[in-house]
């Protein structure tokens, strides 16, 4: 079952972020209807966006991690929340690419040479953004150098998502560990050897292991408190007058060229495909609103 958790040792020294996300990266796929690949590349962005969210304090916050590469995939996005929801999207869901020579789906060739921003929305006047140029288009690299140069916070990230023969969602999950200032030398070596030689974060979940035996083995040696516990969810908070916020958007022109050609509007949410219909008369309501 899908969990998400947070936690910290008990000498305060190291943060811990669990996540198991087979059921969401099926929802996301079933939704997008995404390749393997594609898959890969969505199913790792969304745990990530997951553990990311309830690092935010505040309860409307959020966070957008999006990569923008020159590979056919274009771009991935994700938003988490704190309350452990998810939503996004991919540019391309149909790309396909030959498997890389170890067998596993080329997720860094999709996305290619670009950058990863994030997008930090605090309710403040201005958003939080940091932009780091990709290391390698695997998504947890490239979350590592971000976490190290934007927010000065040496992490390990690992995420991991194993596709079906069938093209579903058989694993998926991850994990990010962050070393507070307080961190010793002695904390690092003792880390580093537990994840010497340990397996990956999907081939745990396969083994039958709960996020909590996951992070429990990466963080052998030490004592963690479990300081939340969510189930996640790939949930669009998208509604009607979200979309009548984005038709405004538009401008005045834009919407009369609409009226007069198409005499109603048909918009689709990116994050959910659900599609929303204007009438004419709505759209004129829309315009007389606006004057
Ligand atoms: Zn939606």
């Amino acid at each position: 079952m899908d969990k998400l958790i947070r936690g910290i040792t008990s000498n305060g020294r190291i943060r811990v972020f669990g996540a198991l996300t087979t059921g969401v990266v099926q929802k996301a796929y079933e939704t997008h209807n995404t390749t393997p690949v594609a898959t890969a590349a969505f199913g790792r962005t969304l745990t990530a966006a997951l553990m990311m969210g309830t690092m935010l304090k505040g309860e409307k916050e959020n966070v957008s991690l999006q990569f923008k590469g020159d590979g056919p995939i274009a771009t991935v996005l994700a938003v988490g929340t704190p309350q452990g929801t998810v939503k996004g999207y991919v540019g391309n869901n149909f790309v396909a690419l030959p498997l890389k020579e170890n067998g596993k789906l080329d997720v860094g060739g999709a996305i290619g040479d670009g950058y990863l921003t994030v997008i930090k929305d605090l309710r403040l006047k201005e958003p939080y953004i940091g932009k780091v140029e990709l290391q390698t288009g695997e998504i947890a690299e490239d979350l590592t150098y971000y976490f190290a140069t934007s927010e000065q916070t040496p992490s390990v990230v690992a995420l991991g998502v194993l596709v079906d023969r069938d093209f579903s969602v058989k694993a998926a999950g991850g994990y990010i560990i962050q070393l507070m200032p307080e961190a010793t030398e002695e904390d690092i070596v003792k880390l580093e050897q537990n994840l010497a030689g340990l397996k990956s974060v999907t081939a745990l979940i396969e083994d039958g292991m709960d996020i909590g035996e996951i992070l429990n083995t990466v963080m052998d040696g030490f004592e963690i408190k479990i300081t939340d516990e969510i189930t996640p969810e790939y949930k669009c908070d998208c509604n009607k007058e979200r979309i009548e916020r984005a038709i405004i958007s538009l401008g005045r022109q834009e919407i009369e060229d609409i009226l007069k050609k198409e005499k109603k509007a048909e918009v689709t949410c990116y994050f959910c495909n659900k599609e929303y219909v204007f009438a004419e008369s709505e759209l004129q309501e829309i315009l007389s609103k606006n004057e």
